[in-house]
C-alpha cells in the first residue's frame, strides 16, 4: 500500500497487509474514498466445533455454516453486551436454524432437518424452502428488543440479507457467504476433515444521505419515475462490482489472510482495516438454567418428562446432557 492516497486520514498508520491468516475473527474495514464500510469474517476451528457437536449431514452443516457466517457479520456490529439471534423457519428439508450470538464473541447454533427429504444435489434455496428469516437484537433488560423479518421465498440467505437491508435499514448492502470442507492429509494416516467459512458484508454509507435514494425499492420511487431511471451512485456501483469478484475459495482459503484479500480487492482506492474481533464457540446453557426452565413448566408437563425415574434434558445447541431426579425437577 502506498502512502499517496490523499483521502486517507493523515494520522492513519499505513503498512503492508499482513500475510498471517487469522481464523475465527471479524475484521472491520473501510474504503473511505468510496464511502464503503464492511466486515470480513473468517471461521476455522470455532466453526468446526459448532458443527461437530451435531452429526449433521454435510448439506445441513454447510447451510448452518452460512447462517453462522451471516450472524457474525450482522451481530458483530452490536455496541453493547447484547445478543443477536438469527432464526429461519421454513418448509424445506432444513425446517429450522437458530444461530445465537452473544456480544462480543460467543456463538452457538443448531438446525432441525428431515433426513428423508435430504436428496443429493439440493442447493441452499431448495434446502430452506419457503418461510421466513427473523433477526432479533436484544440489548439487555433495559433496552427494547428489535426484530426484523424477511421472507425466504426460494432464495438464498444472501438474498434474504439483501432484502432485509433494503427494506428495514435502507442501507445499500452486499453480502457474500461461503462455506467449504477442507481435507488435509493427517499426520497419522488418513485425511483430516475440517469445516471452514468466510463472509463479507459491504455497505455504502455516504455522508450525504440523498446519495442513497436510488437504492430504494421500486415501490418507494415517486409516481412517474421509473426505478431504473434513478442512477446508482458511481461509488456504490464500483463497490458492488468489486465484491462481486470475490470467489468462494478466496473467502475460505486458509492460507490467504483477510488483510491480503481486502488489499487484493480495494488496494487501488486505499483500504483501512481496524482491529479484528475474535469469535468462539461457546454455549450459555448450565444446570441452573435448565433447572429454572423445568420449574417454569406446568406440573403435568414436568411429570410427563420422567422416564426411568429421571428427567433428562439435552441442550439443542451444544448437546450437553443434564440429568435430574424427579424431586430435583420439581415433580411431586
Ligand atoms: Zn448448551
Amino acid at each position: 500500500m502506498t502512502p499517496s492516497n490523499p483521502n486517507l486520514q493523515p494520522d492513519a498508520p499505513i503498512r503492508a497487509p499482513s500475510s498471517v491468516p487469522v481464523d475465527d475473527a471479524v475484521l472491520p474495514f473501510e474504503v473511505a474514498p468510496l464511502d464503503l464500510r464492511g466486515r470480513l469474517t473468517r471461521l476455522g476451528p470455532a466453526l468446526d466445533e459448532l458443527l461437530a457437536k451435531h452429526d449433521y449431514p454435510a448439506p445441513v452443516a454447510k447451510l448452518l455454516g452460512e447462517a453462522i457466517v451471516l450472524t457474525t457479520l450482522l451481530g458483530s456490529s452490536l455496541k453493547f453486551d447484547g445478543r443477536f439471534i438469527l432464526q429461519t423457519q421454513t418448509d424445506g428439508p432444513v425446517s429450522l436454524m437458530i444461530v445465537d450470538f452473544r456480544a462480543p464473541d460467543k456463538m452457538r447454533a443448531y438446525a432441525r432437518f428431515d433426513a428423508e427429504r435430504l436428496v443429493p444435489g439440493l442447493g441452499t434455496a431448495a434446502l430452506l424452502g419457503k418461510g421466513h428469516l427473523a433477526m432479533t437484537v436484544d440489548q439487555g433488560p433495559d433496552m427494547s428488543r428489535y426484530q426484523g423479518l424477511v421472507a425466504l421465498d426460494g432464495g438464498t440467505l444472501e438474498d434474504a440479507a439483501h432484502e432485509y437491508f433494503l427494506r428495514s435499514e435502507q442501507i445499500p448492502t452486499k453480502v457474500r457467504l461461503a462455506v467449504g470442507e477442507e481435507w488435509r492429509s493427517g499426520e497419522e494416516g488418513g485425511p483430516t476433515h475440517r469445516w471452514r467459512a468466510g463472509g463479507m458484508l459491504l455497505q455504502f454509507l455516504p455522508k450525504a444521505p440523498e446519495r442513497v435514494q436510488r437504492d430504494l425499492h421500486a415501490g418507494d420511487v415517486p409516481d412517474g419515475v421509473s426505478a431504473d431511471a434513478v442512477p446508482e451512485d458511481d461509488a456504490w456501483v464500483e463497490g458492488q462490482s468489486l465484491i462481486g469478484t470475490v470467489e468462494d475459495v478466496e473467502l475460505i482459503d486458509p492460507d490467504l489472510s483477510g488483510e491480503r484479500l481486502l488489499y487484493r480487492l480495494f488496494h487501488e482506492r486505499g483500504v483501512r482495516v481496524f482491529a479484528p474481533s475474535p469469535l468462539r464457540a461457546e454455549c450459555s446453557c448450565s444446570r441452573d438454567a435448565v433447572s429454572g426452565m423445568l420449574k417454569s413448566f406446568e406440573p403435568q408437563d414436568r411429570a410427563d418428562m420422567v422416564k426411568d425415574d429421571k428427567v433428562v434434558v439435552t441442550c439443542e445447541f451444544c448437546s450437553s446432557v443434564y440429568e435430574f431426579t424427579p424431586q430435583e425437577a420439581g415433580v411431586e
